[in-house]
């Protein structure tokens, strides 16, 4: 099984087993913590396999 990983500049790490799941949990994350919206090219950029 495959995913993704997002490491946050805060130190925050997120996973996703899929792009639309680590997408969403960037976004979700961004928006509590940072008060910031992350559009899907940001997030997916930021990301890596697993
Ligand atoms: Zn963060």
């Amino acid at each position: 099984m495959s995913g993704k990983t997002i490491q946050c500049p805060c130190g925050y790490t997120l996973h996703g087993h899929t792009d639309d799941e680590v997408v969403r949990a960037a976004q979700e994350h961004a928006r509590e913590v940072h008060a910031m919206e992350l559009s899907r090219e940001q997030a997916m950029s930021m990301a890596r396999p697993d």
